[in-house]
Parts: structure tokens; C-alpha cells; sequence
């Protein structure tokens, strides 16, 4: 029996032989509203670890250094062990979810620029938007490590929408994670999957992503086995 060390909402961290890497095992568990709604989609964390491990391998050959390290089976991949640094990096090409309702913006319009924004990781606080002198002053970070993690979201984005639009498929936003190793180098972490990106059809819009559980549209697990499909 692995030890765990770590069980979050839709993953487990589980010591490794290595004392550096970590197995992560994929959950079916599905939360939002920050824990309000929960529920399990059947197979979830099976397609989420194969969509991320397809997803990692590709931005890791494209020079975006990341934890993963090989997948072990269908729900657990053996990773680098990282110190995840508590902001969530969201990337927006489209306006929708959260800004869309803060700000009063129709969802699906294309602002002019890519959109870049942090949150606090804190459960309790809901998650936060904050900025960077926050980030700074909170101890988080420093101003030059959030220059080269917003530099690395920036690429992800950049491979991301391409990989994704080549199969008919509009990356209108994402989320992702950073932490830091034991020799202090910041690598993307977490997942890549459709509980963290917002996925449209680029020819329906219909939405392939956890929007579907989120706002009770059916036919989840169907939509995380096309993008699986899509990407492979
Ligand atoms: N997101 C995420 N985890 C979070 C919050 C957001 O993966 O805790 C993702 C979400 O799936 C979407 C993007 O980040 O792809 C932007 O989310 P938004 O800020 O619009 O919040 P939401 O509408 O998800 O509450």
C-alpha cells in the first residue's frame, strides 16, 4: 500500500519510492462553487489522466518544463515531487465563467488581448483574485518568479490553442499551476484537463468541458471522451 499524502478534491498525491517524485491518482469526484456541488463522473479520472499526460508530454518537447514524468496506469502517473505554490494562473481567450458575471460581459467575446489573472489557492477564501504586488506581499512569490510563470502560461496558451484548434476545438480559457522542486526550479504542475479548461466546439460552440457538470448540461463524460479522442 502507497502512503498517501495528500488528498485533494479531485486527485490523491502518493509517496514514491524516489523520495522526488510522487504518483498522483485521478479521482472520478467532480466539485464547484468551490465545493458547494459535488458529484462523480463516471471515468473522469481516467480521461483526465490520459488527456493530461498527452497534454504534458506535448508542452514538455515544446521546452515547457513540467512534473510529469510517465504515466504508471489508467489513473496514476508518477511525477516530479514539487512544492505546489499556492496561485492559480488563469488564461482567457475568450471572455466566460467568472469574468463574464464580475464584469458583466456577454460570454464568448474575444477581447483584444489575452487575459492573465491570479488567484489565491484558498479554499477557504474562495480562491481570490488578487494581483501580483499582492502575491509579493503575501510571501508567495517574487516579482521575477511571476514574470517567468506568467512567460510559461503565456506558452502553454500559445501550444495549447493550436494543439487544440487544429482538431476543431477553441481553448476559451484555463487554469493552471506552478510549484517548485527540490532544486528550487519552477515547473507547470497539477493538470491539463476539461475540469480545468473551458472547450468549445469550434464549429457548434457546444461546450466540452466541466461547464457541462457545473451548469447540469448531461452528457459529461461523453464530452471529456471527445476531447480525448480529438487530442490522440
Ligand atoms: N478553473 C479551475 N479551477 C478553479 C477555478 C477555475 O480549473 O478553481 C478554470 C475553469 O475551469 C476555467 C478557468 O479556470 O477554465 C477560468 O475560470 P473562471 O475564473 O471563469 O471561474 P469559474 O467560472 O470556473 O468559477
Amino acid at each position: 500500500m502507497k502512503e498517501l499524502m495528500y488528498e485533494g478534491k479531485a486527485k490523491k498525491v502518493f509517496k514514491a519510492e524516489n523520495e522526488n517524485e510522487v504518483y498522483i491518482y485521478y479521482k472520478d469526484d467532480a466539485t464547484a462553487f468551490n465545493g458547494v456541488k459535488r458529484s462523480k463522473i463516471s471515468n473522469k479520472g481516467i480521461l483526465n489522466n490520459e488527456i493530461t499526460e498527452i497534454l504534458f508530454i506535448k508542452l514538455g518537447k515544446l521546452g515547457v518544463k513540467n512534473h510529469f514524468i510517465k504515466r504508471i496506469d489508467d489513473r496514476t502517473q508518477l511525477c516530479q515531487k514539487v512544492d505546489i505554490i499556492p496561485l492559480e494562473f488563469i488564461v482567457r481567450n475568450y471572455i466566460a465563467g467568472s469574468m463574464a458575471k464580475r464584469l458583466q460581459i456577454e460570454e464568448g467575446t474575444k477581447p483584444s488581448n489575452t487575459i492573465f489573472e491570479i488567484c489565491l489557492k484558498d479554499d477557504e477564501l474562495g480562491d481570490p483574485l488578487i494581483n501580483d504586488h499582492h502575491a509579493v506581499a503575501l510571501n508567495i512569490c517574487s516579482y521575477e518568479e511571476l514574470h517567468h510563470m506568467y512567460k510559461m502560461a503565456n506558452k502553454v496558451n500559445e501550444i495549447l490553442s493550436e494543439t487544440f484548434i487544429k482538431e476543431g476545438i477553441i481553448l476559451v480559457d484555463f487554469k493552471i499551476e506552478f510549484g517548485k522542486n527540490n532544486q528550487g526550479e519552477i515547473l507547470l504542475a497539477d493538470e491539463i484537463s476539461p475540469d480545468t479548461c473551458r472547450l468549445w466546439d469550434s464549429e457548434t460552440l457546444e461546450k466540452l468541458d466541466k461547464d457541462r457538470f457545473r451548469r447540469d448540461l448531461g452528457s459529461i463524460e461523453e464530452a471529456y471522451i471527445e476531447i480525448l479522442k480529438r487530442i490522440k
